[in-house]
């Protein structure tokens, strides 16, 4: 709806919906060829274990360098992907790249986390793609993350199916932003599901709020209760971070730890052990 004001601001209204929209369109048509244009890439971003000291998994995140638009994020461009087939060509590439590029890493365990969205697990071929990567790269099957959200595990035989016979081979299944699909909590008991990740809006006013508190660690008592463990993504600063740690919580995601880097960087092998030195130093009174 138009806001009501001077005509000048109704054209400047209209400018930003049409640019917006054009962004978008443009968007659309360039992605089909931005892998082939090398434009994509994979950064990686630790998850961290408190207790062993290091980090234990870094999740494969898309990347786009768009020659005009700059950096675009893939919370605007997937969503383009997913409207098409394209999705499946790109979730195919993502799996390749993130197996091969830590199977690649010298001396070390690391897992991988790789985002699978839902057009691609109800493609059919998730199953064989997935095999495809580990076999190409050589990356043991143990090694291998697949992050869905709640909403795809939900109602769904065929899903659970190819999820269960992924689990058979070692491959492990991670609930993606736990906690925003809260009206199917039930749907959990008893799905083919290895490990959660709380979304990061609660933690949005944590150090702060006592209620907020509560809830996250609400949140966190839920998924120890089902015996699963709970990475918590979005980990921004180092109160947060403290917060965490004394609340006993062991498995955290976050630029608080780690910006997602670069495979180069990843490669040189500069993934954190623990909290950074800020946050693990007693907080001033
Ligand atoms: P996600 O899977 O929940 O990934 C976590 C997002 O939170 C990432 O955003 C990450 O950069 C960001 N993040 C991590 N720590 C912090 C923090 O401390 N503060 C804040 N503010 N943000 C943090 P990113 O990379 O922009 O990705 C957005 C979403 O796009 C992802 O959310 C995921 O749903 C989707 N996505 C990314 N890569 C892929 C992919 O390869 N395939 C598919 N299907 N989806 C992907
Ligand atoms: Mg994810
Ligand atoms: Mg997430
Ligand atoms: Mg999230």
């Amino acid at each position: 709806a138009r806001r009501a004001a001077g005509p000048g601001q109704v054209h400047r209204y209209d400018d930003a919906v049409r640019q917006q929209r054009d962004r978008r369109e443009a968007l659309r048509a360039d992605l089909a060829g931005a892998l082939d244009r090398g434009e994509l890439r994979l950064v990686f971003q630790p998850v961290v274990d408190l207790v062993l000291q290091r980090t234990v998994t870094v999740e494969a995140l898309l990347r786009w360098r768009h020659p005009v638009y700059g950096e675009v994020s893939p919370a605007e461009f997937v969503p383009l992907a997913e409207e098409s087939a394209l999705i499946t060509e790109l979730g195919r590439w993502v799996l390749h790249e993130a197996c091969t590029t830590v199977a690649a890493l010298p001396g070390t365990e690391l897992a991988v986390a790789v985002n699978v969205s839902a057009r691609q697990l109800h493609g059919g071929s998730l199953g064989a793609d997935v095999l495809a990567a580990l076999d190409a790269s050589g990356l043991p099957s143990r090694r291998l993350f697949l992050e869905l959200t709640e909403s795809m595990l939900l109602d769904d035989d065929a899903v659970i199916e190819e999820l269960e016979a992924l689990r058979q081979l070692g491959i492990r299944i991670a609930v993606d932003d736990f906690g925003t699909g809260w009206s199917s909590l039930a749907y959990l008991v008893g799905l083919p599901v290895d490990t959660l990740k709380m979304d990061r809006q609660f933690l949005a006013g944590v150090e702060h709020d006592q209620q907020r508190q509560a809830l996250c660690r609400a949140v966190l008592h839920l998924g120890a209760s089902l015996g699963l463990p709970v990475v918590v993504e979005g980990v921004e600063g180092d109160a947060e971070a403290s917060l965490l740690r004394d609340m006993g919580h062991r498995y955290l995601q976050g630029f608080a730890l780690s910006r997602p880097m670069e495979a180069a960087q990843l490669a040189a092998g500069g993934w954190p052990t623990g909290l950074p030195t800020a946050a693990v130093a007693p907080s001033p009174r």
